[in-house]
């Protein structure tokens, strides 16, 4: 089966959080089952010049877009089995960053239209296009308004996958026709709520509409947790899926992992400590064998459940563990974060930056990881933690609730801590419960075997996307 995988991003050329990842492990996933899964994605400024000096160039065509009449250059690439493609515009991508530009719509409406475009420059018709997310949404849009009437396009079927319901691609309703170029009589396909909005264009025009575990599947049916598109949602519900991600597990492989200051596995799980011994060293925070240290990895913002941490913070700091925070967001986060960082010295630190190397040094030195969500898609930091024997503890929604499996002492069943309302005191208790089960040396010993024994590969949720790909053809 033929699969052009849409993404404004995947690693390893661009990540800024969890579409990064999937678009950079699910392709491979899918070529390893032995499909033919490309990848396409814009041609960013900010791709390392490592990758780009390797890239071939494969010619460039003009895309309409409205009025409009731009240039696109297409760059190819291939890596561990997969061949990437890249969309080439100076004016639109040549920028530091992704997303936040006041021209984002006009970006990604390119992008999506040129995509289309560059199939027969790159001589590749695919059974399947996966779109991702907003910025991708229009593919299936544009797909059924300009591409339908040519052979080649006429069977093609889409799946549009959401990551993140929060982020739509809404903008002002004067945007259809000047910059998206859509025909007076299709503007109905993007109209919602008196805005335009990209992935309700994406959802209506789809084959099949999926998002990343079966929970948020159901979630977002739900008006808490559907930023207004439940109503879009119900109505298509018998083409919604859920599909839970999985992880990359070489890249994320305590075993051979060149991150970490000891690689370790199971069979030498005591390793752990000197990864723990380590971070505290590069950190400068005091080490004491026997206390727990707790991490979080996340962007700071509302959705992964800072004010949760906010309001029970001075308590959580009067117990006997040391909190690791490594994130970029909003503001008001990161200075409430450096304001308790100098205020409790050696207890709590945090890192106001993005680094992939120091996350996966967090991942293996830390005791537990904490994730107290307001929402949560998917979720992959709690997978990666779990992985490298970090006990995660979690709120159970979205992909949370279906990756972590509270831990039951009776049993021995269980991988991490988890809590039900979003509430901070809640998330206490569950924290409580795991330094109490961290003191029980046999307990924990148990959980970390259950963390680091689960299969976290994307293997099973790939062969899950291919029978919903056979399906829709
Ligand atoms: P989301 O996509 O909502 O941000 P996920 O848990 O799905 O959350 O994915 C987050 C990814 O980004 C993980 O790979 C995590 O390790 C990484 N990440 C988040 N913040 C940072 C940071 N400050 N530095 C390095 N990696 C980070």
């Amino acid at each position: 089966m033929k699969i052009l995988f849409t993404a404004a991003e995947a690693m390893p050329f661009m990540k800024t959080g969890g579409l990064g990842d999937v678009a950079g492990a699910l392709p491979q996933a899918l070529n390893i089952l032995g499909e033919d899964c490309r990848v396409i994605m814009p041609y960013y400024g900010d791709i390392a010049d490592s990758y780009k000096r390797t890239m071939t160039s494969i010619g460039n065509v003009y895309v309409p877009l409205s009025w409009r009449y731009q240039y696109c250059g297409v760059f190819s690439q291939s890596i561990n089995g997969v061949k990437y493609y890249f969309i080439d515009n100076e004016y639109y991508f040549k920028r530091s960053g992704c997303y936040g530009f006041y021209d984002d719509a006009e970006r990604f409406a390119f992008f999506s239209k040129a995509i289309l475009e560059v199939l027969p420059l790159i001589d590749f018709y695919p059974d399947v296009i996966h779109a991702n997310d907003w910025h991708t949404a229009l593919v299936p849009v544009y797909l059924d308004i300009f591409h339908r009437h040519r052979d080649e396009y006429r069977n093609i079927r889409t799946v549009f996958t959401i990551h993140n319901i929060e982020f739509q691609g809404k903008y002002g309703k004067e945007l259809l026709a000047d910059v998206l170029g859509i025909p007076q009589d299709r503007t109905s396909l993007l109209d919602y709520e008196k805005c335009c909005n990209f992935m309700k264009g994406g959802i209506e025009t789809s084959s099949v509409v999926t998002t990343v575990s079966t929970t948020y599947a159901k979630e977002i049916l739900d008006p808490y947790f559907s930023y207004g598109l439940d109503d879009i949602l119900r109505n298509r519900s018998y083409k919604l899926r859920g599909v839970v991600n999985g992880i990359d597990t070489t890249v994320y492989n305590p075993r051979r992992d060149n991150a970490l200051f000891k690689k370790y596995d199971l069979a030498t799980i005591e390793d752990k400590e000197e990864n723990k011994k380590g971070l505290c060293d590069l950190l400068n925070i005091p080490y004491k064998e026997g206390r727990p240290i707790i991490t979080m990895i996340s962007r700071l913002t509302e959705q992964k459940g800072l004010d949760l941490l906010a309001a029970v913070l001075d308590e959580l700091l009067s117990l006997d563990i040391q909190l690791v925070i490594l994130g970029t967001g909003d503001w008001k986060y990161e200075t409430m974060l450096k304001e308790y960082d100098t205020r409790y010295q050696g207890k709590l630190k945090a890192i106001i930056n993005f680094n992939a190397d120091l996350a996966k040094k967090l991942y293996a030195g830390a005791d537990m990881f904490l994730m107290p969500s307001k929402y949560e898609p998917c979720g992959l930091s709690q997978m990666m933690a779990m992985r490298y024997g970090t006990v995660p503890i979690v709120r159970e929604t979205g992909g949370l609730k279906d990756t972590v499996e509270p831990f039951n002492n009776t049993t021995g069943n269980g991988t991490g801590f988890t809590f039900y309302s979003y509430n901070a005191f809640d998330m206490l208790g569950a924290i409580k419960r795991a330094i109490g089960a961290y003191n029980i040396k046999s307990d924990w010993n148990k959980i970390i075997t259950n963390c680091m024994n689960k299969d976290f590969s994307w293997t099973k949720s790939a062969k899950e996307y291919i029978d919903i790909y056979k399906e829709i053809m």
